[in-house]
């Protein structure tokens, strides 16, 4: 009846359908913006519901607005700028954070040490004053890198560092963070499969539909992005690496990269290339990385051994590849030598 009075009835169709299109849950099958200092990218199978990627990149965005050094509005930028004057309350995010972190550095014997910050900021790798700097400017920021001049308060939620000039930095840690909370998003929306990687932080989660374990290629430190030295099988996991290829400049054929020793302020000269941690959780995995990567193989490799459900593989600079004994990894570049 409606249709005789209105002229060309397609039309009307035409429009319902696609106002029927704008009020729907869309589904996509990937997205992948910038955030965190990186390519952050979600994979949600089956459910790709827009709302639901928007939910997740507003938590990364959230994260990165608390513990960025780059933003002057930061907890962090605002702990830093009060370090030796006054304590600072922080979010419950940065707390937890900061919490955790001073648990690896402990764990670690300071190899992963979230006060690195006036070492990162002297060489500025990355940035467009990158440089070496000369030893007596090292010798000068050492005295400022000590996890244990890290004071939290949890009944007030607030942070103090002992010495004016001290920083903190997390981006060995808020990315591992970040892809947790991206994960408890994607499991509260009832998500069965879905990847979170967020440059290289990586966290599985759900099986595939054929049981099989998901697949994670382990990027050859020397090779193009994407080239992969060999696979890791991993279910309900993160893997996560740290490696030289990330952020790095060379002078007179030295390659200066972005993980400190934060008891020399150079960068750490372990011959590892690369550390790669699979465990449960994204945020132990990522200051795991670090830490493994600073402390060497031996050292690296007796800490993750103490630790339960938790697997590393080593990339050396002699081409071996050293993992611990339960790690799923399979070499696919036999240019590599693999050693369990
Ligand atoms: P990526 O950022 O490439 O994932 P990492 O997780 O290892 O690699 O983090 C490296 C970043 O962590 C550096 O850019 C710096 O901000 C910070 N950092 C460097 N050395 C250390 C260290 N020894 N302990 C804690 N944080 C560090
Ligand atoms: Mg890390």
């Amino acid at each position: 009846m409606i249709c005789k009075k209105i002229k060309n009835p397609f039309i009307v169709l035409c429009i319902l359908f696609f106002l029927n299109f704008l009020s729907c849950p869309r589904t996509e099958a990937s997205r992948a913006e910038f955030a965190l200092g990186t390519v952050c990218s979600i994979t949600l199978f089956e459910q790709g519901q827009s709302d639901i990627y928007r939910e997740i990149f507003n938590r990364l965005r959230e994260i990165e607005n608390r513990m960025s050094v780059n933003i002057p509005s930061s907890d962090i930028s605002r702990v830093n700028a009060a370090a030796g004057i006054e304590p600072v309350k922080v979010h419950e995010d940065v707390f937890r954070v900061l919490e955790r972190s001073v648990h690896f550095a402990r764990l670690s014997d300071g190899a992963f040490d979230p006060s690195v910050g006036p070492v990162v900021s002297l060489w500025g790798i990355g940035k467009d004053n990158q440089r070496v700097p000369a030893q007596p400017e090292i010798d000068e920021v050492l005295p400022l890198v000590n996890w244990r001049d890290i004071e939290l308060d949890a009944r007030s939620g607030s942070v103090f560092l002992g010495k004016v000039g001290m920083a903190l930095d997390l981006g060995s840690i808020a990315k591992g963070y970040a892809a947790d909370e991206a994960a408890a998003i994607i499991k509260r929306a009832g998500i069965k499969r879905a990847i979170v990687d967020l440059g290289g932080n990586i966290v599985v989660c759900g099986e595939k539909k054929d049981k099989s374990p998901w697949k994670v290629g382990l990027q050859n430190p020397g090779g193009k992005r994407g080239e992969y030295a060999g696979i890791i099988m991993a279910n309900e996991k993160t893997v996560v690496t740290s490696g030289v290829y990330e952020r790095y400049f060379e002078q007179d054929g030295f390659r200066y990269h972005h993980i400190f020793s934060p008891s020399r302020g150079y960068p750490a000269d372990t011959g590892i290339l690369s550390a790669t941690i699979i465990t449960a959780n994204s945020m132990d995995a990522d200051a795991l990385s670090t830490a493994v990567f600073v402390l060497g193989c031996e050292k690296g490799l007796s800490l993750i051994k103490s630790i339960p459900e938790t697997e590393a593989v080593l990339i050396m600079e002699d081409k071996s590849i050293i993992a611990t004994s339960a790690a799923d990894f399979i070499l696919t570049d036999k240019t590599f030598y693999y050693k369990k």
